[in-house]
């Protein structure tokens, strides 16, 4: 349940409402807007008697949610929340009017190797470097990442090249080191679902880039930034990645329809990953134009100078010349949507 407080309402009035909502036994969120106050309630299993919220002063509707999720959704927050990545002072955002581009290889393989493809996409105009340190892979035979060295690898990048960096977390001790090193904390299609890893994001201070399950709903990604959020964390950058379907021309199939879906039903930002969403190097570009088109606020883009060398992800991993062709004609397809990159 929601309960909208007019714009004029004092500070008083929203202590009050919060007040009143602890004493029913349940938590509230003040969301103060531009337009209005929000207070959201959760910690209900059924349906809120709103009592007497509905009468106190400055409250001026009570909205029963009709969705399971409640703090990551329109109808609580109708302003696109624009999340701050970076130290202090720095300009980067997703979910702005600008596209942001999070580009490097699948895995941080060397510092030789993330520095050669951290140079040719800060020149191509990426704002943040992806790189894998800890990789959940199939296969436990396959390169399972460099851990902790990866990371410092990753501080370094940041340093040289200026550009924020995203890793993933696949555990909870990992989660800790990434929050340390990285600006973005990264929690992959296989742990959309690890409920205490969520619940540990939701504690942490960095933004969380949340990637879609790969049999998981959009109601179900939905569900698992909820977890993030009503932990404390109201930074989750939500990605599409591709589903499992019957098709066999991709590794997974690109569900577009998730972006200006998920803009109606959420506030939060979403964003998309072409590189998994079809694992084949020549898909990714028109991928990229489409997925620009339908509203990404973003893209997560694999590049790797000596792809067939790859350590992992090397069919999916474009060349940093097909990049620099890529960043181009986002560019021009932003334009037409007037946003930027
Ligand atoms: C990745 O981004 O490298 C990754 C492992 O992605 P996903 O979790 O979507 O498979
Ligand atoms: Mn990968």
């Amino acid at each position: 349940m929601l309960v909208v407080l007019e714009r004029t309402a004092t500070s008083e009035q929203v202590e009050a409402v919060c007040a009143e909502v602890r004493k029913m036994g349940l938590t509230p969120h003040a969301l103060p807007g531009a337009q209005r106050t929000v207070v959201g309630i959760t910690g209900n299993l059924g349906m809120v008697n709103s009592g007497r919220l509905e009468t106190m002063p400055g409250v001026i509707e009570i909205i029963h949610v009709t969705q399971p999720f409640k703090l990551v959704s329109r109808e609580f927050r109708r302003e696109d929340t624009v999340i701050p990545v970076g130290p202090p002072g720095s300009k980067v955002e997703i979910g702005g009017k600008k596209v942001c581009v999070l580009a490097g290889p699948c895995a941080v393989e060397s510092r030789e190797q993330a520095f050669a493809i951290a140079e040719r996409v800060k020149a191509a105009g990426a704002e943040i470097f992806r790189g894998g340190a800890f990789k959940p892979r199939t296969s436990p035979y396959s390169f399972q990442g460099l851990g902790e060295e990866g990371l410092k690898i990753l501080a370094l990048v940041r340093e040289k090249f200026g550009l924020l960096v995203v890793t993933e977390a696949i555990d909870s001790e990992s989660l800790n080191l990434v929050e340390e090193y990285a600006d973005i904390i990264q929690i992959g299609a296989r742990n959309m679902q690890n409920f205490s890893l969520l619940k540990q994001a939701g504690k942490a201070e960095k933004p969380v880039l949340l990637k879609r399950g790969m049999s998981a709903t959009l109601q179900e990604l939905l569900m698992a930034a909820e977890y993030i959020v009503s932990e404390g964390n109201p930074n989750v950058i939500l990605c599409e990645r591709g589903v499992r379907t019957f098709a066999d021309h991709t590794r997974n199939t690109l569900d577009l329809s998730a972006i200006p879906f998920v803009e109606r039903t959420s506030h939060l930002p979403i964003i998309a990953d072409p590189s998994h969403g079809t694992g084949r190097r020549e898909k990714v570009l028109p991928m990229s134009r489409a997925a620009v088109a339908a509203g990404a606020d973003g893209l997560l883009i694999e590049v790797h100078h000596k792809p067939d060398e790859a350590l992992s992800d090397g069919p999916e991993s474009i060349y940093p010349e097909q990049f620099n062709i890529l960043m181009k004609e986002i560019s021009g397809i932003a334009k037409v949507i007037g946003r930027e990159v």
